[in-house]
């Protein structure tokens, strides 16, 4: 979680054309403060679960407090909820008695399931087959290599790429990101790691996704602008969002700063245009394509105690 004030994180990110965020609660605690965070706001939404991490410290009521919030407008899925063989902290199966809790109350209120996959690729993708997957399934933090995307893309499941992708070490996870579908792809912080190159080091915020979208963009060969509106389309399908504002649009691509460079002014219409330092990306909106942990939740920030590599 960031430590951080949400207007702050957030005014960086709509500096960077990052006009709309999913913030992610992996307990209680956090998942409340997500959805009160997310309510009232049109640039916040919010993802409800008990992480797999976390399951043994939740309390009696944990689920039916989940379901209760994610029934809310301003929750737009259940998660992050799945399975995290690397920690080993909770056993298998009670995890995943959980991720197929968690996968029954997307379905109830219709929301997206947003998953967590650490080391567990075929169990999860198992247990979603079995228990029926809900209509819109986001991978967070996607780690699969080639071969699992094409099982993601088959199965109509969308997968977010975090700052990882840009690593000097993620070959397999750039033979992923070529293979995935353009309009099955997101991008997302998991902040406050997983900085993107060549920023790694510092905290993450939504505004760095543009260096992961701009990064993303490079590797499929596509125009950064029209990824962009993809990217867009995506979180507006998947999470169920309202329509962008069409007309807060840039007609052409901002010119593009050098990463070093001082923040360029925003766009003209306040929209997009990823401007800032780390956004030298042109167009649009990489939008709600975010699903980074925004600001500081309460208490026990996930990533810190769940995963060095993985967001949220
Ligand atoms: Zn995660």
């Amino acid at each position: 979680m960031l430590d951080a004030p949400v207007d702050d994180v957030l005014a960086l990110a709509h500096s960077a054309g990052v006009t709309r965020v999913v913030t992610v609660g992996c307990d209680v605690g956090s998942s409340r403060w997500a959805a009160s965070c997310a309510t009232g706001r049109d640039d916040v939404y919010a993802a409800v679960a008990i992480h797999p991490n976390d399951v043994l410290a939740a309390p009696p009521e944990a689920l039916s407090v989940i379901e209760e919030l994610a029934a809310r407008p301003s929750v737009v899925a259940v998660g992050e909820t799945g399975l995290d063989y690397y920690w080993d902290r909770v056993p298998a199966s009670v995890q995943q008695d959980w991720f197929r809790a968690h996968i029954a109350i997307a379905k109830r209120t219709g929301k997206a399931l947003m998953i967590h996959d650490r080391d567990a690729h075929a169990d999860v993708l198992r247990i979603l087959a079995e228990e029926g997957p809900p209509e819109h399934v986001v991978f967070h933090c996607f780690s699969g290599d080639a071969e699992m995307a094409k099982q993601c893309a088959e199965a109509g499941y969308v997968m977010s790429f975090a700052g990882t992708v840009t690593f000097s070490n993620a070959a397999s996870l750039r033979e992923a990101a070529r293979v995935a579908p353009l309009d099955l792809i997101l991008a997302e912080t998991d902040a406050p790691y997983l900085t993107p190159m060549p920023n790694r080091g510092k905290p993450n915020t939504p505004a760095m996704t543009a260096w992961t979208i701009r990064y993303l963009a490079d590797l499929k060969s596509v125009d950064l602008a029209d990824f962009c509106d993809t990217l867009t389309a995506t979180a507006t399908r998947v999470f169920a969002l309202p329509a962008p504002d069409a007309s807060a649009a840039p007609s052409a691509p901002v010119t593009l700063s050098a990463p070093s460079a001082p923040p360029a002014p925003p766009a003209p219409s306040g929209l997009s245009a990823p401007s800032d330092p780390s956004a030298p990306v042109g167009l649009s909106t990489p939008s709600a394509s975010v699903l980074p942990s925004v600001p500081s939740a309460p208490a026990a920030p996930r990533d810190e105690r769940g995963q060095s590599r993985h967001f949220a």
